[in-house]
This record gives structure tokens, C-alpha cells and sequence, in this order.
């Protein structure tokens, strides 16, 4: 049995390690090869990233004790008579889809948009991208996600395994890889793969509005958000007017969703 300090630590490890592989083969294997000045584009991307663990360190914690303490007075999916193991499975299958349906809601409110945008507004993607969120979405999506959760009866250790799994996906649809398109279709019959979420990061609302998934690629499909295309040739990527180096700065994308 893993211990949960051990799950957190191999949720994190795996995070970096994954990350960092993909930023090695990014170096000599890119889709895009046009990308210049990765160091630079990582520098933001991870300066804005580093600004949401000052919400998730501490959001963690409250909801590691939050969860304990709700288990005791609501079991949620704990009142089925199921086995630990379908239990966890249910839970992570309703933390995804809980996780679609966020991220639509993101794109249809133009509140949660005017947070969500800093992601898309980058006109280069590769693996940092994947970490590249505004601080108040973080901090709106940790205090919606938490009743939730409370509802469902999940644990910390369900959240950490959703994180184990999911993580390291989000962060290969990020990455800027060459993959076969042949693999391509095979990953994507279970997962969000990396073409996918190039066109989720057309300049194209008409494109941009798809494929919303995080671990899986089924809410997508079923929820008919689904996009693909064989041919990404002129594909634009960020947002029309948001690719200035004067906008593409830290404290600009900070500033960006308060004004008009
Ligand atoms: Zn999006
Ligand atoms: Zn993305």
C-alpha cells in the first residue's frame, strides 16, 4: 500500500521528470520548427506557473484536511458497496469529467474567459504552455473544485492519483513532439492527443472551442467537442492582437483579464 506522502511525492517527481523529457526531445524533435527563443518563452511560462503554487501549496493542505474531515460525515460514492479499486476509478473518471466540463464552462463565460485567454494567448506551444494559467483561474477553479470533491467523497489520495495520470498528459498535449500521425490516432482513442490540442490553440474560435478534454478524450466525444483534422498546415496559433511582445510580458498577462 502506498502511503499518501509517497503518492504526493511520486505525483510531483513524475510532473518534473515528464517535463523535462519532453523539453529535451522539444530540442530535437519539434513539430513546430519555427519556434525560436524557448529559453525566453519558458522563462514566462514558468514565472507565471511559479505564481500559482502560492495558491496550490497552501490549497492542497486545506484540502487534504478538508476531504479527511468530510469522509467522516459524507461518504459519497463511499455508500455504494464497492471494492477500494472501483471505487478510486469512479472517482477519478468524475474528477475528469468535472475537470471537461470546467474547462468548457471556461470557454462559454466571458468572466472565465477573460482568465482562461492568458493560457491560449500564447503563440508558441510547447510543454511550459501546460503549466501557463492565470492565477485566478487557479484560485476560482481550487475553491469550486473542493465542494465537489467533498460531494463525491473523494480523498487526497484519489486527487493524487488524478494528478499522477492526468499531469503527465496535459503536459504531452502540450509538447511541442513529433509523433507519427499513426500514433497520433492511436493515443487519441483514449487520450486528449498533442494535434488535438494544437487546434485547441488555433486562433480560430470555430477550432478553439473543442477538444476541451484533460485525461481523457471521451467526454469530448461524447459531449460532441471533439475536432480533429489531418492537416494542420496554416495553423495559427494565441489570440488575434495578444501575440505583442509588449502583451506577452509577466506583469501584461498578469494585468490583462481586469481590463476592458
Ligand atoms: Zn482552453
Ligand atoms: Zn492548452
Amino acid at each position: 500500500m502506498v502511503s499518501i506522502p509517497d503518492l504526493r511525492i511520486f505525483s510531483y517527481g513524475t510532473t518534473i521528470a515528464v517535463g523535462v523529457l519532453l523539453w529535451i526531445i522539444e530540442g530535437f524533435n519539434p513539430w513546430f520548427s519555427h519556434q525560436k527563443r524557448r529559453t525566453l518563452h519558458a522563462k514566462l511560462n514558468l514565472s507565471i506557473a511559479g505564481l500559482n503554487l502560492l495558491i496550490l501549496f497552501p490549497s492542497g493542505i486545506l484540502m487534504a484536511f478538508m476531504l479527511d474531515w468530510s469522509r467522516n460525515a459524507w461518504p459519497g460514492i463511499g455508500m455504494l458497496a464497492l471494492p477500494p479499486v472501483a471505487k478510486a476509478i469512479v472517482i477519478i473518471l468524475l474528477i475528469d469529467l468535472w475537470m471537461y466540463l470546467w474547462h468548457r464552462l471556461n470557454h462559454e463565460t466571458s468572466f472565465l474567459w477573460r482568465f482562461h485567454s492568458i493560457h491560449h494567448s500564447d503563440s508558441t506551444l510547447d510543454v511550459t504552455t501546460s503549466w501557463r494559467f492565470h492565477y485566478i483561474e487557479i484560485l476560482i477553479s481550487e475553491l469550486l473544485r473542493l465542494p465537489l470533491f467533498m460531494l463525491i467523497g473523494a480523498g487526497i489520495e484519489h486527487l493524487l492519483l488524478y494528478s499522477l495520470f492526468m499531469t503527465p498528459v496535459i503536459e504531452f498535449q502540450h509538447g511541442n513532439i513529433s509523433i507519427p500521425p499513426a500514433l497520433d490516432r492511436l493515443v487519441r482513442l483514449i487520450i486528449p492527443s498533442p494535434m488535438m490540442h494544437r487546434l485547441h490553440h488555433s486562433r480560430l474560435r470555430s477550432e478553439h472551442d473543442s477538444n476541451y478534454g484533460s485525461m481523457l478524450s471521451i467526454w469530448d466525444r461524447l459531449f460532441g467537442s471533439f475536432l480533429v483534422k489531418d492537416n494542420l498546415d496554416g495553423l495559427r496559433l494565441g489570440l488575434d492582437d495578444e501575440s505583442g511582445t509588449d502583451k506577452q510580458k509577466l506583469f501584461a498577462l498578469l494585468l490583462r483579464p481586469f481590463r476592458p
